[in-house]
């Protein structure tokens, strides 16, 4: 929906040579919409807008780009600078055992996030890692902690519903201590929504074990309030780092924005499974584009340059370049390859606002059914039909269509369509294809 009406602004403004306090005004106002959608919280958003006009008035528009592009490229770099500056791995750098407190509300994902922790501290910096739970209040808390850790491959320090965390906390360092291990990772309790007793009882487990990171974990599915969230934890706690879990989830991620805001401190990875190895570092340039609903640019470069449809990009241009003649199989070809990297529908929430304006009127759904009849008309045809569709005549295309289920005119219209293309292949002189993909994917 944004992607609609930001590429048609952006399609507006195309022409004019610099960003202006009335071209800009409208933009702006889609962003905000935009940023709202995907749940940042409104002073946030604000803030967020006030910097980037600031940042793009008067800006000259560079080379081919309008000023709806160039600004759709500041606010998305604005976007990733915010939420991805000083983004680092996990800190170690303490008298071991370094200790690991992970902090944020129930079913936010610690006890998950502590284990794939675990196996990534692990496997990518060798490390000898000891998990505790001091989630005494839920006795099936403890018991998962201890499952997750033998999946991560770490050892587990045993603790009871009887005890108190801080008394746990304590056996556990000195458990760490005594067996030499390099990390210790805290799981603690949550509760549905922040509380006193929760607040003093982490605290104190803060004071005890020192940590060299205080991690809030969050739930990137978490709308307006995780800005409460974050700033009852950032004023209770010195955090170093923050966890997005949930990010495989089909919300647009905005707590991200919100929390980074209110905390001040890096994003450090995102939970992208249930899995033990969901978890990755977290990637802003990637979440900028989800938040702002421009779509997963990266992920569609990826998508566009990946192997397969390179190499069949690749013959195609080799084709072309022969002098051999694109055909209907050729036509299939692409047409399959356009199903292949996902259907036209996910290929477009993933498209950048420059390349959807020219789409964003399209009919996803109506595109979608059209390409599944363009198919089936071509699986109705001959293979020499298809390798000559010149020879398709009257009543070969009353047969055709009858195969297909379609009129006609339908098939009348397929051709003509894929004599436009044959005309467009004719003119690309050897390797136009392989310059247009390769400027896809180098696109930013
Ligand atoms: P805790 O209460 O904070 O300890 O949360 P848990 O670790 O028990 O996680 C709560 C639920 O969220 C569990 O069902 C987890 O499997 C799930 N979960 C945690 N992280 C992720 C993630 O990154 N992606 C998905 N899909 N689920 C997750
Ligand atoms: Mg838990």
């Amino acid at each position: 929906a944004l992607t609609d009406k930001l590429s048609r602004l952006v399609k507006e403004i195309r022409g004019q040579a610099r960003i202006t306090e009335s071209n800009v005004a409208d933009m702006l106002r889609e962003v905000r919409m935009a940023l709202l959608e995907a749940d940042v919280a409104l002073p946030v958003v604000r803030d967020f807008i006030a910097r980037v006009k600031e940042k793009a008035l008067g800006q000259e528009v560079m080379g081919s780009l309008s000023p709806g592009q160039a600004l759709v490229g500041i606010v998305n770099r604005e976007l990733s600078r915010t939420m991805g500056e000083g983004v680092s791995d996990i800190n170690l750098a303490a008298q071991p055992p370094a200790v690991i407190l992970m902090a944020g509300l129930q079913g936010a994902g610690k006890t998950t996030t502590t284990a794939k922790l675990a196996k990534h501290l692990i496997e990518k910096r060798k490390k000898k890692v000891l998990t505790v739970s001091g989630d005494v209040y839920r006795p099936a808390a403890i018991e998962q902690l201890k499952t997750v850790t033998k999946q991560a491959g770490a050892e587990w320090f045993p603790s009871t519903p009887d005890q108190k965390p801080a008394d746990i906390a304590a056996a556990a360092l000195d458990y760490a201590r005594k067996h030499y291990f390099d990390v210790l990772l805290v799981d603690t309790a949550g509760r549905l929504a922040i509380d006193e007793v929760l607040m003093n009882e982490i605290k104190g487990l803060h004071a005890l074990l020192k940590p060299v990171e205080t991690l809030f974990v969050v739930d990137a599915m978490q709308g307006q309030d995780a800005i409460n969230t974050a700033k009852a934890f950032s004023d209770a706690l010195p955090l170093t780092g923050i966890i997005l879990t949930k990010t495989d989830g089909d919300s647009r991620g905005g707590a991200a924005l919100s929390v980074r805001h209110v905390t001040g401190v890096p994003i450090k990875f995102a939970g992208t499974s249930e899995k033990i190895d969901g978890l990755e570092v977290f990637d802003a340039e990637r979440h900028a584009g989800r938040v702002l609903g421009m779509g997963d640019i990266l992920a569609l470069v990826e998508q566009v340059t990946s192997g397969v449809d390179m190499a069949a990009a690749q013959k195609l241009a080799a084709k072309v370049k022969s002098g051999e003649s694109f055909d209907l199989n050729d036509f299939l070809g692409q047409i399959q390859q356009m199903k292949q990297m996902g259907g036209l529908s996910s290929l477009m929430d993933k498209l950048p606002a420059q390349m959807a304006a020219k789409a964003g009127t399209m009919d996803m759904d109506k595109a979608e059914r059209d390409i599944r009849r363009k198919e089936g008309i071509i699986y109705s045809m001959t293979p020499l039909e298809r390798r000559k569709p010149e020879l398709i005549k009257a009543t070969r295309k009353r047969r055709i269509a009858a195969g297909a289920g379609v009129q006609v005119q339908e098939v009348n219209r397929m051709l003509n369509e894929f004599g436009q293309m044959q005309d467009m292949m004719k003119k690309m002189k050897g390797g136009g294809m392989m310059k247009m993909l390769k400027r896809m994917g180098g696109m930013k």
